[in-house]
């Protein structure tokens, strides 16, 4: 378990309480599972990494690199993003579904409306679509609709 995955943290007890609403059954904090997800849905074979914008090194708003010892920063918040993907490809590879929801889709001005959120989560889930999804979507796929 590495320090930067702060256990039990508001954003991921709110993923974790909208869940239960909608009746899924989950795991928690698997460390049997590369990355130890923060929820684990067995019979869906699907993981969610409730991810800091900040730690995680997000493309977003939210996300700024300190303004002192900026290199140094740099480089650890880049290597934590390196290892997430690589943890989240390698699960991916052995079958999982991987969901990354962000801290900015939870809270602050882009949030997603939990009603939103809620049904996009329940239909990826269910329909079992594609192998890796994001809340809110990147940046770039945003910015190419528009
Ligand atoms: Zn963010």
């Amino acid at each position: 378990m590495s320090a930067i995955r702060d256990a039990d943290t508001k954003p991921e007890l709110a993923v974790r309480r909208s869940l239960h609403a909608m009746g899924f059954r989950f795991r928690l904090h698997c460390k049997k599972l590369l990355g130890t997800p923060d929820i684990v849905l067995p019979r869906y074979k699907v993981v969610i990494f409730v991810n800091g914008c900040f730690w995680h090194k997000h493309d977003c708003e939210v996300f700024r690199l300190p303004a002192t010892r900026t290199d140094w920063w740099n480089r650890k918040l880049t290597a934590n993003r390196l290892r997430d993907e690589a943890v989240q490809d390698k699960l991916r590879e052995s079958g999982w579904r991987v969901m990354v929801i962000w801290e900015c889709g939870l809270k602050g001005r882009n949030r997603i409306l939990s009603e939103e959120r809620n049904s996009f989560i329940s239909r990826w889930v269910r329909e079992a679509g594609s192998s890796y999804v994001e809340i809110p979507a990147p940046m770039n796929l945003l910015r190419n609709k528009s």
